[in-house]
C-alpha cells in the first residue's frame, strides 16, 4: 500500500537535543511499515523548530543591525533541512539495523497556495518570541509584521495559515517512490509559495502540516494517510465527562461532532478536517489517526481512529 505518514510534534520533540534522541524512536514504527512491504512517504510538522530559527534571527537582529531580516519562508526551508537530516539519518540507521536496502532523502518542498486565500486577511498563527507593546508597535512600523496580544503573555507576530493547493515537487516524489526510495517531504506543511508568471514566490505564512500531508497523499494517489500524534485514538468529549474513544468516524458524524466542538482548533480539528478531505477525495482512500507507537497495529486495523467514506 502507498502510505503518507504525517509526523506530529511528539515525534520530534521541542528542542534540538530532544529531537536527536526522539527521531531514533520515531524511526522504528516507520521502518515497521516499510518492512511490512508498504511504500512510505514521510511528512512532518515544524512548529518548535521554525520558531527556534525565527527567534534566533530576531534576537540577534536586536543587538546587531547588520544581521539581515530572514523571511519566514527561508526559516521554514532551514527547518525542513535540519529536521530532514535528523529523520533521514535515524531512519537509515534503522533500515541498516534490519538489513533493508533502501535509500532515503529529504526534498525541500514548496506548496502552492492561493494569493487570494481569505486566510491572508486574517493572520492567526503565532510565530516567534514575545514582545512588549512598545517593541511590537515599533517593529510593525519598521516591517509589515502584524502583532497580536497572546493570552496575557505579551505580543507575538502572527502569520496567515492558507490552505495548500498543490505540491510543486510532487512529480519528483512520485518518481523516487516508484524507484523504491524513501522520501521526506512537505516538512512543516511545506514552504508556501504562489505563482507569478514562471516564478514561485515564497510568502510569510504557515501551512498546517495536517492539510499539507492530506494534499500530498491526494496528489500521490496514496491509499492511506496516517496522522501520527500523541493520542492513540480520537475522542468525543475529550478530557471531559462522557469521554469516548472512537475506532471509526464516518463522514456524516464528523460534521456533527465538529459543530458540537469535540475537536480542539489548532490540534485535533485540522487532523479531522484533513482526514475527511482525503477520504472524500476518491474511493478507497482511508485516513488513520493514531499514536506513533501504535502505527503498525493501526494499519493492521487493530487500533486508532479510521476515517473512510463508505458511501463513495
Ligand atoms: P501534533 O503535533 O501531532 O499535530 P497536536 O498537539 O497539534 O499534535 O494535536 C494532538 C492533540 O490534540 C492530542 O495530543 C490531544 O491532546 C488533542 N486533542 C484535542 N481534541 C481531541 C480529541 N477530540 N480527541 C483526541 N485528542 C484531542
Ligand atoms: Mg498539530
Amino acid at each position: 500500500m502507498k502510505i503518507v505518514i504525517a509526523l506530529g510534534g511528539n515525534a520530534l520533540g521541542n528542542s534540538l537535543k530532544e529531537q536527536l534522541q526522539l527521531v531514533r524512536q520515531s524511526a522504528k514504527p516507520i521502518v515497521d511499515l516499510i518492512e511490512a512491504g508498504h511504500d512510505v512517504v514521510i511528512a512532518h510538522g515544524n512548529g518548535p523548530q521554525v520558531g527556534m530559527i525565527n527567534n534566533a534571527f530576531e534576537e540577534s537582529r536586536k543587538s546587531n543591525s547588520s544581521i539581515p531580516e530572514v523571511p519566514f519562508a527561508e526559516c521554514n526551508a532551514m527547518s525542513q533541512g535540519y529536521i530532514g537530516f535528523h529523520l533521514q539519518n535515524a531512519i537509515r540507521e534503522e533500515l541498516e539495523n534490519r538489513n533493508i536496502n533502501k535509500s532515503i532523502g529529504t526534498i525541500i518542498t514548496q506548496v502552492i497556495v492561493d494569493k487570494d486565500d481569505p486566510a491572508f486577511n486574517n493572520p492567526t498563527k503565532p510565530i516567534g518570541g514575545f514582545y512588549s507593546k512598545e517593541e511590537a508597535d515599533r517593529l510593525s512600523q519598521e516591517t509589515s509584521y502584524i502583532f497580536v496580544e497572546d493570552s496575557g503573555r505579551g505580543y507575538r507576530r502572527v502569520v496567515p495559515s492558507p490552505k495548500p493547493i498543490d505540491i510543486v515537487e510532487k512529480d519528483m516524489v512520485t518518481t523516487l517512490l516508484e524507484n523504491n526510495h524513501l522520501v521526506i517531504t512537505v516538512g512543516g506543511g511545506g514552504i508556501p509559495v504562489y505563482k507569478d508568471n514562471n516564478r514561485f514566490i515564497g510568502i510569510d505564512a504557515v501551512i498546517d502540516k495536517d492539510f499539507a500531508s492530506a494534499k500530498l497523499a491526494e496528489k500521490l494517489d496514496a491509499n492511506y494517510l496516517i496522522i501520527l500524534t500523541a493520542v492513540e485514538k480520537v475522542a468525543i468529549n475529550f478530557g471531559k465527562e462522557g469521554e469516548k474513544w472512537l475506532s471509526r468516524l464516518d463522514i456524516e458524524s464528523i460534521d456533527k461532532y465538529i459543530d458540537e466542538g469535540h475537536f480542539a482548533p489548532g490540534s485535533m480539528l485540522p487532523k479531522i478536517e484533513a482526514a475527511k478531505a482525503f477520504a472524500l477525495s476518491k474511493k478507497g482512500r482511508t485516513a488513520l489517526i493514531t499514536s506513533l507507537e501504535k502505527a503498525s497495529q493501526g494499519i493492521r486495523g487493530e487500533t486508532g481512529t479510521i476515517i473512510e467514506n463508505c458511501k463513495l
